[in-house]
């Protein structure tokens, strides 16, 4: 299945089967704003490699991306400070929830990986390195924008004022850190980074568009400007299939086989390298904090395509 009407139809479909299901999961409500999200809503957009763009459901509706950005916000570190970042965040899965902290003490202050939220907060630390925050936080919006060819992409202040005033185990893990040293700023200037970064809101068309440039071997777009280099991109797909699903992560290897980050706002990018570059959305999420639609969403997508990097074709 690689024809153009043949995505198209695959994507409505699927669309009309999970705006029918009744078990969508439970929506985050730790972070008021996202409790008050329709848990009704679903879209999901293919971005392929001729660059068609296949959406249905609700792919024009914004949502918060949450830990969806932890990608883009990796890149943005890896280009400032390139491999020394490996110095202090690790590349292992956690096999533990989003936010733990029982990792860190065994391993002074080093998070397992960049896409949990230890992880995650050094990496905004490094990316806060030399600026106010609010331009370090500009300069990711403004690298996402770019990356989707999409200036209306925005931060939703409502979220990141709320992420701010609930976030305590953000706030214990960041001066937990710091006790080790391995956050260089004031905790609540990082933080402030992190909370707005996981505030962007996009669609899932922006969001899909986005992801182009893990799908082309680190290139925005077939003969277009270098994002990062092909080992670059590689490897970052490398770490969202084996830590992008916090403790799920096998089991959405196991279902899905491509390369994913999800986010409690129940955003999901997967990237089948060289073929597509797939954003779903729905709210409501399964025991782990992934999405629960979404992610047997990218099933149906990985069965009828052939897509999942682990089959033959
Ligand atoms: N801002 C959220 C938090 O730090 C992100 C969590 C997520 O999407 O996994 O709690």
């Amino acid at each position: 299945m690689e024809s153009v009407t043949d995505i198209t139809r695959l994507v409505r479909d699927i669309a009309q089967e999970m705006a029918a299901a009744e078990d969508r999961g439970a929506v985050a409500t730790y972070i008021p704003p996202l409790a008050m999200i329709d848990p009704s809503r679903f879209g999901l957009c293919i971005v392929t490699a001729d660059g068609a763009i296949h959406a249905a459901g609700d792919a024009e509706q914004a949502f918060s991306i949450q830990s969806v950005s932890k990608v883009f916000a990796l890149t943005q570190a890896l280009g400032k400070v390139g491999d020394t970042l490996w110095r202090r965040v690790g590349r292992e899965p956690s096999g533990t929830p989003f936010n733990s902290i029982v990792q860190l003490e065994r391993e002074q202050g080093i998070p397992r990986n960049p896409f949990i939220n230890a992880g995650a907060l050094v990496v905004a630390d490094i990316n806060l390195a030399g600026h106010e925050p609010r331009v370090a936080i500009g300069e990711l919006l403004r690298f996402v924008r770019y990356l989707a060819d999409d200036d209306m992409i925005t931060i939703d202040e409502a979220v990141a004022r709320a992420e701010q005033a609930t976030g305590f185990r953000n706030v214990a893990l960041a001066n937990y850190m710091k006790a080790f040293g391995n956050i260089q700023h004031a905790p609540e200037l990082t933080l402030g980074v992190y909370f707005h970064q996981c505030a962007i809101a996009m669609t899932c068309r922006q969001l899909a568009m986005a992801g182009r440039y893990l799908m082309h071997g680190g290139l925005y777009q077939p003969g277009g400007a270098r994002v990062v280099s092909a080992q670059r991109a590689r490897r970052i797909n490398a770490l969202m299939l084996t830590c992008g699903h916090y403790d799920a992560s096998g089991d959405f290897a196991f279902r899905v086989g491509l390369p994913g980050k999800s986010g409690v706002g129940g955003g999901i990018l997967a990237i089948a390298p060289g073929k597509a570059s797939i954003a779903v959305w729905s709210p409501g999420l399964n025991a782990n904090g992934n999405s629960k639609l979404g992610t047997l969403a990218l099933e149906r997508v990985a069965e009828a395509t052939g897509w999942s990097v682990f089959s033959a074709m």
